[in-house]
Parts: structure tokens; sequence; C-alpha cells
């Protein structure tokens, strides 16, 4: 659907609009657009007990979990744990899907737009009644308070794929494909809140799509600036029980530009480009490095202790770094010590 021959930036954007367009009038026609009804709500509020704002976010509840998800003007807190209910996400099997491709060294989707992207969800115990909010923000600190919104020109109003299109939606970049998902807005910060149903018999997960209606690329919306999915778990009281993180770039050319970001990471490392070159120990190293994320909550007594710990816990990552050139795969993590690091 979406080209990939050689068009420039501005000739594919025209493109585009035509695909999205008849895209979303295919999606509008068969109602798989998330939108919400007026019977919808009620069924959803009936099973979880909703209130009111959960869908009339205009009031700011001083609650203890309000603060912890949008404090004051701030952006969206993006730091990740798992929680007392390990809360984790995988991607699903990309199968023969050519709309998006991950790269392990980037922790990085690149998908196209309007494109959907499989993601499962697992929390244990399993329990119904929580919810998924999903939220799209800016991954560098500098615009981290910048609510991601679409663009001019994929709102705009006299847009014809817009028509019809509940307007609390409209400027959402990212859309979840389960019809009772509710979209939110908060200091204007949007988000998307989908209940999370337990998952089925002989399942471990509960599977969610999602799909992105702009490009980072587009001018006076994301204007080229990188950005991330937030995935919180959260119970009815909005409380945040767990939260993930998953970069990712909506863009023309996938492939193409995972290998771009890939090389500017390993020319700007050049220890890791070392590695690189020596392609046959990279690959020897990678499968015996295991990339379970694990997240450890001590008490330690004596300040000295409690360095030492973080000192070895940094160490250790930055050696196997070092070793397998997966450098950018443990950045985050290191950083994130340094970052507790008195
Ligand atoms: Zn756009």
């Amino acid at each position: 659907m979406t080209n990939m021959n050689g068009f420039s930036d501005s000739q594919e954007s025209a493109l585009l609009e035509d695909d999205v367009f008849s895209e979303l009038q295919r999606e509008i026609g068969s109602q798989t657009l998330p939108l919400l009804t007026d019977n919808m709500l009620d069924e959803v509020e009936e099973k979880y007990s909703f209130t009111q704002q959960y869908t009339e976010c205009t009031e700011i509840k001083n609650e203890s979990s309000d603060r912890e998800y949008y404090q004051e003007t701030a952006a969206p807190i993006r730091e990740e744990f798992a929680g007392c209910y390990d809360f984790q996400f995988s991607l699903a099997n990309q199968g023969s899907s050519k709309h998006w491709v991950y790269s392990q060294i980037l922790r990085k989707v690149f998908i196209l737009m309007d494109e959907t992207l499989p993601v499962r969800f697992k929390w244990d115990p399993p329990e119904d009644g929580l919810f998924l909010r999903t939220t799209m923000v800016f991954s560098l600190d500098q615009y981290a308070s910048d609510p991601v919104k679409r663009c001019h020109n994929h709102v705009a109003a006299v847009n014809t794929n817009n028509r019809d299109i509940d307007p609390r939606i409209i400027k959402h970049v990212v859309r979840c494909l389960d019809h009772s998902s509710m979209y939110e807005e908060r200091n204007e910060h949007l988000s998307v809140l989908t209940p999370l149903h337990t998952p089925q018999a002989g399942s471990q997960y509960v599977l969610m799509n999602f799909k992105f209606l702009c490009k980072n690329s587009c001018p006076s919306g994301m204007n080229r600036r990188p950005t991330e999915l937030i995935f919180n778990l959260e119970d009815s009281k909005r409380t945040v029980l767990g939260r993930r993180r998953l970069l990712v770039r909506v863009c023309s050319c996938p492939k193409r530009d995972l290998k771009k970001e890939e090389s500017e990471v390993t020319e700007a490392q050049p220890e890791v480009k070392k590695r690189k070159l020596c392609l046959p120990v990279a690959k020897k190293m990678m499968p015996s490095c295991d990339t379970h994320v694990f997240k450890v909550q001590l008490n330690i007594i004596g300040k000295e202790n409690y360095l030492a710990v973080l000192k070895y816990a940094y160490d250790i990552m930055a050696g196997q770094a070092s070793r397998t050139g997966h450098y950018e795969f443990f950045k985050p993590y290191m950083d994130d010590i340094l970052r507790k690091t008195p």
C-alpha cells in the first residue's frame, strides 16, 4: 500500500494522503475504527465501574495516582518497572509482514504509517479489570513535556479521512484497535486507555494492535523528533501498577531507516563498530546473552554498600555490552543506574 519506490518525502506524503484516505474510509465502513458509541461506553462503564472522569477528562483529581501519571505540567513518566504484576510486553511474531521491523540493537520498531503493530501484554496473576494506557511521547528529554499530536496536514478538518471520526480521536497519533479503547487528553498529553481482559484459556498474554496516523517526519507534528510508546498497567483508580517503553519510528521505509540508524550508532561507538566487523564473534556471543530484563528492589544497609551494588550492576552490563558489541541495548539500563547513583 505505502510506496517505497523512491519518491521524495513531499511526493510520498501527497501519495500517502490518498492511501490513508481510502484505507480509513474502508475502516469506517467496516467500523473497525475505535469510535466510541454511547452503548460501548455504557457497556465498559458498567463492567469496570467507570466514572465519568475516564471519558471526560476535564477535571484533574487530586489523587496520588494522578500525580504519579501527570505531575503538574510535566510529561508522562517514562521509568520502566515490572511491579507486583510483573508487567511485560513483547512484539508478536512478525511473520511475513513487511510493514514493520524491529532492531535488537536499538530496541526500536520501525513501522509504516497506518499499518498494524501487534503487541502482546502479560501480567501475573492475569486478573481481569485492569487497564492498558498507551501514550506516545518524545524520547529526547528536551521535548519530553511537548505532547505528541498529529500534524496540521493530517489532522485538518477539511481532510476527508477525518470526517465522521470522533473529534477526541482525530489528533491522536497512536490508536489502539481494540474497540473498547477510550481516548483521553490530560494537560494536552494524549493517551489511549484500553480495558484488559483475562487472557483466553491456554494463552499467557493479551494481544493488542496499534496503528500510527502520522510519520515522525511530519512537519508541524512530530517534526523529525524521535518518539516512543509508554505502556502503563493501571487499575480502575488509575494507579500505575507497571510501566514499559518501546521506541517507535513511523516512516516510509522501515528497513532503510533501521539500517541507517543502526549504522549511525555503530559509527558513533568505535568499539561497537570494531565488534560488528567481527561478525562471527558477535553472532556467537548473542545467543548466550540473556536479554530478559529483571527489576531488582533491594534494601541495602550503608551508602557504601548501596553504591557498590549499583557499581557492580553497571560494570557487568558494561562488560557484556563491550563483549557482545550490542552497546545500545545495554545503554538505557546503564544510564538508568547512573541516574540512581547519588
Ligand atoms: Zn502527519
